[in-house]
């Protein structure tokens, strides 16, 4: 947890902008209005998926905020980055930005952390406002969440609290009454596939695939450091009759039980939803396999092995041995009794 000391934020330059990243947008004009209305209310909460950008839109609003002549033309409003606020901001020094970092941290935002949070409003503001900037609010524990209630209660005067949440349904209610909402929504793969082409230098297959994972991988625009193709290909062998358990408990034990099971699992919602005449998901290169998959076993069998794999992730940090924890599973999921052995 970083200390909530005045002005100890590097200010990293933000991998997303928020200007080139589509479902910020609507956000980021959300608060536009409501500063330029006048209405910008004590607490704003950025809610949205992992890995969308929350902190880069919060650090955006604080930037703007702190700004001693922000810009105002439209489509271009942002800080200046050279008044004496946004020098100290960049320097990483300015006196009235109070962050609380909560990734990182395995514990969240604790009681202390705000208890240093209302020492330092208390103290002289350097500019018009102070603003605490909290990440990842949801982790806050009760007691925190009590003392960070009262902060809203009755803010100090010049002051905005910026929370970001991925769950704001695990925030107390009353802090969520508190605060108004910026709400991040998951982009279209379209727009998801394009954006991390052309911002983030990804090649387009890899877009795909990135899409695909989901998006504990989507943002990073890294892959997996695994071979998911051969561990497909080796899973794809065994569910068509001529992959020997063996040779695929080889392939499967280079990665982690509960990856593996994740990822067959994601694979399997394709077998299935082609089977049911919906388009496929995947990966162009995946998809004539998951269609001759689909067409080898009925949709009872792929559901009964959907079972065998929720089982097998549920068990996966069980101190059983890998290699036999894998036999098993091969097992389980080619065992010719399996419809009747479940039922
Ligand atoms: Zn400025």
């Amino acid at each position: 947890m970083a200390d909530a000391g005045v002005a100890d934020c590097a200010w990293p330059e933000d991998r997303i902008q928020v200007s080139k990243t589509p479902w910020l947008i609507a956000p980021w004009a959300q608060f536009l209005a409501m500063r330029q209305a006048d209405r910008l209310p004590h607490g704003l909460l950025i809610t949205g998926a992992r890995g969308l950008g929350l902190m880069s839109l919060a650090r955006r609003i604080m930037a703007y905020s702190l700004c001693q002549s922000p810009i105002t033309t439209p489509g271009a409003e942002g800080a200046c980055q050279v008044c004496p606020a946004c020098r100290l901001r960049l320097a990483g020094t300015h006196p009235d930005i109070l962050q609380l970092l909560g990734s990182g941290s395995a514990f969240g935002v604790s009681i202390d952390d705000i208890r240093a949070l209302i020492d330092a409003f208390s103290l002289t503001r350097y500019g018009a406002l102070r603003i605490a900037l909290i990440e990842q609010a949801e982790r806050m524990n009760r007691n925190a969440a009590n003392s960070l209630l009262k902060l809203l209660e009755e803010p100090p005067t010049g002051s905005l609290f910026l929370l970001t949440a991925e769950r704001a349904d695990l925030l107390p209610a009353t802090i969520r009454s508190r605060v108004q909402r910026l709400v991040v929504t998951m982009p279209t793969r379209a727009v998801m596939v394009r954006w991390l082409c052309d911002t983030q230098g990804v090649p387009e297959a890899d877009a795909q695939m990135l899409w695909f994972l989901g998006e504990e991988q989507l943002m990073s625009g890294q892959l997996p450091n695994w071979d998911w193709m051969a561990v497909t290909q080796a899973w794809i062998a065994l569910m068509a009759g001529h992959g020997g358990v063996l040779v695929t408990v080889n392939c499967w034990q280079s990665i982690p039980r509960d990856t593996l099971a994740r990822w067959l699992l994601r694979l399997m919602v394709e077998v299935m939803r082609v089977q049911s005449g919906l388009a496929c998901e995947a990966p162009s290169n995946l998809i004539p396999l998951i269609e001759q998959l689909s067409r080898q076993h009925t949709r009872v069998h792929w559901l009964k092995c959907h079972h065998v794999l929720l089982e097998f992730l549920q068990t996966a940090n069980h101190p059983l041995n890998d290699e036999l924890a894998f036999e098993r599973l091969a097992l389980d999921l080619t065992d010719q009794s399996l419809q009747t052995r479940l039922a």
